[in-house]
């Protein structure tokens, strides 16, 4: 069987609006303009689509899996079901040190594993360096979308928006 391509995606500030802040109240989780149109058309390009996130607010004590796992059913919901797999590492290194929390590779190894995909036709979309170092140590191309920091070393592309990433990604695969 061919690996497949990925898109993998930063949650907070790629997803849904960033609020510089944890975001785990459903209430307070609110869809970035396009994003789920965005995602649903990745969808439907053949592409899977795997987002890697840090939820440090768990082992801080600030909220649960639980409030999580409803945030992410919000965001399901929203873009008709069009993410295959969450990798969610709850860890934070002033309290658990973890290879899971971005910038480590341990979350993007699992799923080109357990996805069968294929790094080199496959891209990431972040909005800070820790989100594009471990893509590109795996060989993946990078998209950084501007809020958090406008430009990065590790970005292949800079765009403001999910939607824009959409639209480059149909242009480099289109044959
Ligand atoms: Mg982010």
């Amino acid at each position: 069987m061919k690996n497949r391509a990925c898109v993998f995606l930063d949650r907070d500030g790629v997803l849904n609006v960033d609020r510089h802040d944890y975001t785990w109240k459903t209430e307070e989780f609110e869809m970035a303009p396009g994003a789920a149109e965005a995602a649903k058309q990745l969808k439907a390009n053949g592409f899977t689509l795997v987002v890697i996130t840090n939820q440090a607010g768990i082992s801080k004590g600030l909220y649960g899996w639980k409030d999580v796992e409803a945030c992410h059913a919000v965001l399901q919901a929203a873009c008709a079901n069009a993410i295959d797999a969450f990798y969610v590492c709850p860890y934070h290194n002033s309290i658990t040190e973890s290879l899971g929390r971005k910038p480590g590779t341990l979350h993007f190894e699992r799923a080109i594993h357990r996805h069968r995909i294929d790094p080199k036709i496959s891209f990431m979309v972040g909005d800070m360096e820790r989100d594009l170092i471990p893509a590109k140590a795996m060989g993946i191309t990078t998209f950084l979308i501007r809020g958090r920091i406008s430009q990065s070393l590790y970005a292949d592309y800079v765009v403001d928006s999910l939607l824009e990433v959409t639209q480059i990604i149909s242009g480099l695969t289109q044959k």
